[in-house]
């Protein structure tokens, strides 16, 4: 599209409230930031936070809000002194946006910035507005170029792929580790990738559906488990005080977490990832088998990493993407994302 089309975009005004509006004109570019021409965005779980119940935990919809956050597009215009990239360049675009500035940002830290502007988050007021959009305006190092094989789907892939290598540097050395995760969604199935890929020995995933499941296996999971079907199916592990050394807790959902402490063995270590609720856990469990339950949170380099692992032909996030749809039919892909029955990653096009 021409920088002078109305741009429009996917706004959120309330829980499921979803419109396709068009956007006040992009204003012009400063020093530094490129207009981004969207290509691909994935809908994330948060997003469907957002949509299904007008946020999460504290963090709650206060104004109408573009949603969004997980891109690639082409750039279509250059701010004065952009130089690292060109019109045209195919890229992923990191949410992303630290102060560089605070204590956090100058310790190497970034996704703990006091001054954070994550694309499409309602966690400050005003909101951030995020990339759903036919165009953006970005900062030049929010860009990270796609490799000639890359598609955008792919690139949009780049922004939870890095929330899972994150969450794999929280585990710690994952070589040989028998690894547990719970949730097979994008997140779950994003990890096993990970995990596989930084050299863990045995990889049992868990869900409440079996479509993801299913592609989990196809994508090297060693052992599925449908715990609504099979509630006990962890018991196997459980002998010994337990067997696996790390888990990705993807689902946020006590029961999978508190579920499978049985089979984690003394001095594991949990990352929780999954969100949204709040748990009661048995902690003479946790004090007794010595468990470490780690947090892990966004992400910032390693969003660079993500893009150059796929580049590289060293993880492959095709197949995780199950259905794409035009952005002008938000709704329904919003409401297909949300049926897990059905879907693992859902993607729109801008186009
Ligand atoms: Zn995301
Ligand atoms: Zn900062």
């Amino acid at each position: 599209m021409s920088s002078t089309a109305p741009t429009r975009a996917v706004v959120l005004h309330a829980a499921k409230d979803l419109r396709v509006e068009t956007l006040a004109p992009l204003a012009a570019l400063k020093p530094g930031e490129v207009r981004v021409a969207m290509e691909v965005g994935g809908i994330c779980g948060s997003d469907l936070h957002y949509y299904q119940d007008g946020g999460f935990g504290v963090i709650r919809l206060k104004q109408p809000m573009v949603l969004g956050h997980e891109v690639a597009g082409r750039i279509d215009a250059l701010g004065a002194g952009v130089t690292t990239l060109a019109v045209g360049d195919r890229v992923a675009v990191s949410p992303s946006r630290p102060c560089g500035m605070c204590k956090y940002c100058q310790q190497g830290a970034q996704q703990h910035c006091l001054d954070m502007r994550f694309y499409g988050s309602a966690m400050r007021f005003p909101h951030i507005q995020g990339a759903f959009a036919q165009a953006i305006t970005a900062d030049a190092r929010q860009c990270h170029m796609l490799a000639p094989g890359l598609t955008a789907a792919e690139g949009a892939m780049a922004e939870p792929l890095a929330v899972c290598l994150h969450a794999g540097r929280r585990a710690g050395p994952l070589l040989g580790r028998r690894v547990l995760i719970t949730g097979a969604g994008p997140i779950g199935v994003l990890a096993s990738l990970v995990a596989r890929r930084a050299g863990a020995a045995e990889i049992v995933i868990t869900d409440v559906a079996d479509t993801p499941l299913v592609l989990a296996k196809k994508l090297g999971c060693d052992q599925t488990i449908n715990v609504a079907k099979q509630p006990d199916g962890l018991q196997e592990f459980a002998k010994d005080k337990g067997s696996f050394d790390v888990m990705f807790e993807a689902s946020g959902n006590e029961r999978a977490l508190t579920g499978a402490f049985d089979a984690l063995r003394p001095g594991a270590i949990i990352v929780q990832l999954g969100i949204g609720s709040t748990f009661t856990l048995p902690i003479n469990t946790l004090v007794a088998k010595e468990f470490e339950l780690r947090g892990t949170f966004r992400f910032h380099e390693e969003f660079a990493l993500a893009v150059q692992l796929m580049g590289a032909g060293l993880i492959d996030v095709k197949p995780l993407v199950t259905a794409t749809l035009p952005f002008t039919s938000a709704v329904e892909a919003f409401e297909l994302a949300a049926d897990k029955t059905k879907s693992v990653k859902v993607q729109m096009t801008f186009g």
